[in-house]
């Protein structure tokens, strides 16, 4: 059956199955954090090379190329295969034509059939493709799921069930879940983020009791127009009781608004939602996590697997800064655009206008969201005004050459040459572990640059981050649903909380 399909997902995928092969770490209470990360083996670099003891370059081709396999919806390879040379994939776990075989190719089915995320385009702003779509979570890797429905016998139409990775045992809270309508035993609905993968089934009559931060609650009440009564807004890094669970929203370094979510029950276990986020060792001085023992972390795995490597933010940022401050001192009548979805990479456009003196000008509606952001730096950036700013934002899926063309020509008194920005996350298409390495697309008088800024972790930040966090059991909340995916992440799981206990 399509990985689509109810019954390949959720259920087969059980908390049991998803780490049973993790020891339980031998930390105790009163063992201090300090103490546990000398003990954990991370280096200080970011970028850091294999460790002792992990894989070889020879090992690290191997593996990617099972991840080739793994992309390609095959089984993972053994993990002795990696050290005997080349493989031969076994064509009979190839997926029949039409399954998951399309993964890092950017893939449209239009919107009867939602919009399959990508890792490159993971941050699509579905809304503006047609209202509420039930985006899939599960990037990449050609996974899919729209919001299926099933009739029951008696004809109505069922919402999908909500997954156990949306919901915090021991807890009445179900975290990013508004597309399964109320779910049974769920009296509170976190929304970590305003992207529509997260909020999508949300909408101007929904009754739902939701907690989120205030620039989170400011989007959900703008955009969505959901009722002021519905939307209870939480403090960041300050301690709230919500029935009886203590709650702190930290900074997840995504997009504005985005919150992880710390929880300490009544019982005293503790658990860490990422929401979506892109780890950084600026979190590890966190004063909230560096006070608890994290003992469940649910994890944005978006880019769990080793060839997701691309630079840090702000290199990509310097990078298209310079870019853009060259073409204008080179041809001051050069028109710099940046592409962008919803919310998110505002700091791409906010540099190029920084660099250039200039105005960011956008259309009305992106101004409505910005202002929700709560941003002086923004605020005092944006217009509505075209003809006011050499900066242009557009929307992602308007920097094609026919367009961009088309929009040099509307501004052909001021502007003969135009130079765009496509941030994007990872891309199959332009694998680039270096700025260096980023060429533009050129056509006429037009050049667009595919920038990897990433709102999400890279493989070795998310290496990084559970090595230092140590959690006991980690449940992945993106691209779990296809078997292969689930069982890759796992292996890395284990792999790196083993090595922190060496
Ligand atoms: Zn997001």
């Amino acid at each position: 059956c399509s990985p689509c399909s109810p019954a390949s997902f959720s259920p087969s995928f059980s908390p049991q199955a998803s780490l049973t092969g993790t020891p339980p770490s031998k930390a105790t209470n009163g063992e201090t954090l300090q103490s546990s990360q000398g003990q954990s083996g991370v280096q200080p670099e970011q970028n850091m090379p294999p460790q002792k003891g992990s894989k070889t370059a020879g090992q690290a081709s191997g593996l990617k190329q099972m991840d080739i396999g793994l992309f390609f919806g095959l089984k993972p390879l053994k993990e002795k295969e990696a050290a005997n040379g080349p493989h031969v994939l076994d064509s009979t776990s190839v997926p029949s034509a039409g399954e998951n075989t399309g993964g890092r190719r950017q893939r449209r089915n239009g919107q009867s059939k939602g919009i399959t995320k990508t890792p490159g385009d993971a941050e699509q702003d579905l809304s503006s493709a047609g209202g509420q779509q039930e985006a899939a979570r599960g990037r990449g890797r050609g996974w899919r799921r729209r919001g299926w429905s099933r009739v029951n016998a008696d004809g109505e139409v069922q919402l999908p069930r909500c997954p156990f990775y949306k919901k915090i045992p021991g807890t009445k809270f179900a975290i990013d879940a508004f597309q399964y309508g109320k779910i049974e035993g769920i009296s509170a609905y976190f929304l970590t983020h305003f992207h529509s993968d997260h909020y999508g089934g949300l909408a101007k009559n929904s009754t739902l009791p939701i907690y989120c931060n205030k620039i989170t609650g400011n989007l959900v009440k703008s955009k969505l127009r959901v009722a002021e009564e519905y939307v209870h807004i939480l403090p960041m890094n300050t301690e709230v009781i919500v029935e009886g669970v203590r709650i702190r929203l930290l900074d997840a370094n995504h997009c504005p608004g985005a919150a992880m979510l710390l929880f300490i029950l009544p019982d005293g276990q503790t658990v860490l939602h990422t929401g979506d986020f892109r780890a950084d060792p600026s979190m590890e001085t966190y004063p909230e996590l560096l006070g608890c023992r994290v003992q469940t972390l649910y994890l944005d795995t978006t880019y769990c697997s080793p060839e997701y490597t691309f630079p840090k933010q702000q290199e990509v940022i310097n990078f298209a800064a310079n870019r853009a401050f060259e073409s204008v001192t080179l041809n001051p009548r050069t028109l710099v655009v940046c592409g962008s979805y919803s919310v998110g990479k505002e700091k791409v456009f906010l540099a190029l206008a920084e660099v250039l003196g200039s105005k960011v000008s956008l259309s009305k509606d992106k101004y409505n969201t910005m202002c929700c952001l709560e941003s002086e730096q923004i605020k005092k950036r944006i217009t509505t005004d075209w003809k006011g700013a050499q900066v242009h934002v557009l929307p992602m899926m308007q920097l094609t050459f026919k367009k961009l063309q088309d929009h040099l020509t509307r501004f052909s008194s001021q502007y003969d040459q135009l130079v765009a920005f496509k941030p994007t996350g990872w891309t199959f298409s332009q694998q680039v572990e270096s700025v260096d390495d980023i060429q533009p697309q050129i056509s006429g008088n037009v050049s667009v640059y595919g920038i990897p800024y990433s709102e999400h972790s890279s493989f070795l930040e998310l290496k990084r981050f559970v090595q230092w966090l140590r959690p006991l059991k980690i449940i992945p909340t993106v691209n779990v649903g296809s078997w292969a995916s689930r069982k890759a992440m796992e292996k890395s799981f284990r792999e790196w909380l083993t090595q922190t206990k060496q």
